[in-house]
């Protein structure tokens, strides 16, 4: 059996703007982070980050505070060692 643990690695904010609507006003922020798992530019409303979080494309979880989480493979014990 695989077993998995949740990685935790901090995220880099490139930039920040704002989505703007039609008529030219800023309606929602938003931040440019760079994935720490795959490197992506992920664009994240910041809204979404004080809730349930954003998912990258590869299955990271990104949140508040600059930390993304993910499901990884643990490695097997046994093998730690060497
Ligand atoms: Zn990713």
């Amino acid at each position: 059996m695989i077993q998995k643990r949740r990685e935790i690695r901090t995220y880099a904010v490139i930039s920040r703007g704002a989505v703007t609507d039609s008529m030219g006003h800023r309606t929602q922020k938003t931040i440019t982070a760079i994935c720490p798992f795959c490197q992506a530019e992920v664009r994240i409303f910041v809204w979404s980050l004080h809730g349930s979080g954003k998912l990258c494309k590869c299955g990271a979880l990104f949140q508040s505070d600059c930390q993304a989480s993910k499901l990884v493979e643990a490695p097997p014990s046994s093998t730690a060692a060497l």
